[in-house]
């Protein structure tokens, strides 16, 4: 069994400061991607252990932690900051392990926690209120409120980023946290909130339980004592837990899928694009909600991005996440036999390249990243998401197709274009339905100050930078007669 080197107890909820173990003790398999092996056990927390959490979480905010002045939040979370620098490595390898992402993506999620704490840290006594002229005899102004308690829930994709923009917007405008991680990756989520508790943050600020989602996860969603659910995952999950919510009238900030495309037209810088084209599609294994995994390509330079994409398909190379190569294992066995069942789906499309295995164990979960041509924008592969490393190419002849193809599908998550026509570039910003365009780029390095979010079935609400801060808050309005 491989060592994993941790420095807590991943078979335990960390609850009220205290690492417990689930009532009645029951475990997981913590499974290796690369090999397909079990290295170790997880708690599998349930119902009782959720209570326990948000009694715990309600505790802090009605207590301490709710008296906490913002400052000195935003000090804690900078401080949190210089724990996972000094860890970064660690994180690193454990995500690497758990997820099976290869180590330097790991090592970009742990260093972009870091950025995270640092950004809601700054930003912690930077969110305030607003005075509203109103009628003579009158004072009115605004107050933003913490929600209270906060019920995360978060895949197992990128564990460390979607902890850092959630929980660390949560925590510096004050509320207390229940983190529900995924059963498949939960021990960054752990090693974070056990660096919270380092960092000085009261018990109870943050608490973390990990389990099924069927159970812990259901358990936190329809629980009566969380004031907001943060959900990021499957469509599918995103509205059980919104009707779950809806019963105690919380409001639900959903991050969900996406089908996103680039589109490429035929003035674009092709040599500037090409490694976006590509990269977006494969990293993490084409396991990103914001994956681009369509390609439109103006009629004119169909064949040569083609030809150049697949090229670069051909050098990916697929093997263990500690390898470090161009792409690793997907996520577990399961996902590997989705993503299996598509590729078959792609019987009838011309197959344009494949990335190669490179020692890679029979067991693990690996898929050879795939590029499909000639895909017709109604073809399965071209509508529904795979999340795996599968990209299709899409040719279109104008603006207008691009758009009806663009915004063809259930999703609304991420889109690019690429064109050196200013006036095209503005006019297609605006008409393609999506939270995020990038321009002549994709993605911007993923910055944490963007704002992030869905329409359509990829979600509603905004994480990321200071809109975050809105999302995590509530307002009241004060008005005051004097006379
Ligand atoms: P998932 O919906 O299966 O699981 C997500 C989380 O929900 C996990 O922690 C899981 O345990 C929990 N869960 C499962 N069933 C639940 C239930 N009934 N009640 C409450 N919680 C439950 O999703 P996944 O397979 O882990 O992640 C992949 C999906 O997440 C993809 O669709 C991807 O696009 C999406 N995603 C979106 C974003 C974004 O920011 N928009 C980011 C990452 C992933």
């Amino acid at each position: 069994m491989t060592d994993l080197n941790l420095w807590f107890d991943p078979s335990k909820c960390l609850i009220n400061g205290e690492w417990v173990a689930p009532v009645g003790g029951r475990v997981l398999p913590l499974m290796d991607p690369s090999t397909g092996e079990q290295i170790g056990e997880i708690a599998r927390g349930g119902a009782d252990d959720v209570d326990a959490a948000v009694a715990a979480a309600r505790a802090a905010y009605e207590g301490e932690w709710g008296r906490t002045p913002a400052a000195i939040r935003g000090r804690m979370l900078l401080k949190l900051r210089d724990l996972v620098l000094e860890r970064v490595e660690d994180l690193a390898r454990i995500e690497a392990m758990d997820v099976g992402k290869p180590l330097k993506q790991a090592r970009a999620d742990a260093i972009a926690l870091a950025r995270y704490c640092e950004f809601y840290g700054g930003a912690a006594d930077k969110l305030h209120g607003e005075t509203i002229p109103y009628l003579d005899g009158y004072t009115v102004y605004t107050l933003r409120e913490p929600h209270g308690v906060t019920g995360h829930i978060v895949p197992w994709n990128y564990p460390m980023q979607i902890i850092g923009r959630s929980v660390g917007a949560a925590l510096a405008t004050g509320n207390a946290c229940v983190l529900k991680p995924a059963e498949d990756a939960c021990l960054t989520a752990l090693a974070f909130a056990d660096l919270a508790k380092a960092a000085g943050f009261p018990d109870g600020a943050l608490n973390v339980v990990p389990g099924l989602g069927s159970e812990a996860g259901a358990a936190l969603s329809g629980h009566p004592g969380i004031d907001h659910i943060s959900f990021t995952g499957s469509v599918a999950t995103g509205i059980q837990v919104q009707l779950a919510a809806a019963h105690n009238v919380v409001p639900v900030t959903l991050e969900l899928g996406g089908k996103s495309p680039q589109v490429v037209f035929g003035d674009a810088d092709i040599a500037a694009a090409l490694p976006f084209l590509v990269n977006a599609g494969v990293q993490n294994a084409g396991q990103t909600c914001s994956a681009s995994s369509r390609i439109l390509v103006h009629r004119s330079i169909h064949d040569e991005v083609l030809a150049k994409m697949a090229e670069r398909y051909g050098a990916l190379r697929v093997g263990p996440a500690m390898a470090d190569l161009d792409v690793g294992p997907l996520i577990s066995a399961k996902q590997r036999g989705i993503v299996s069942g598509f590729l078959d789906l792609g019987h009838d499309l011309e197959t344009a390249a494949q990335g190669l295995l490179q020692d890679a164990p029979a067991g693990g979960n690996y898929v050879q990243p795939t590029l499909f041509a000639g895909v017709r924008p109604d073809h399965v592969l071209a509508r529904d998401e795979i999340f795996g490393p599968v990209q299709v190419v899409i040719p279109f002849d104008d603006e207008d197709e691009a758009i009806a193809i663009a915004n063809g599908t259930d999703y609304g998550l991420v889109a690019s274009v690429w064109t050196r026509d200013g006036a095209r570039q503005m006019r297609m910003a605006k008409r393609i339905r999506t939270g995020q365009v990038f321009i002549n780029n994709y993605g911007a390095g993923g910055g944490v100050e963007l704002p992030f979010g869905g329409r359509g079935k990829s979600g509603h609400g905004r994480e990321k930078g200071f809109e975050a801060m809105y999302g995590f808050t509530t307002l009241k309005t004060v008005a005051a007669f004097h006379g």
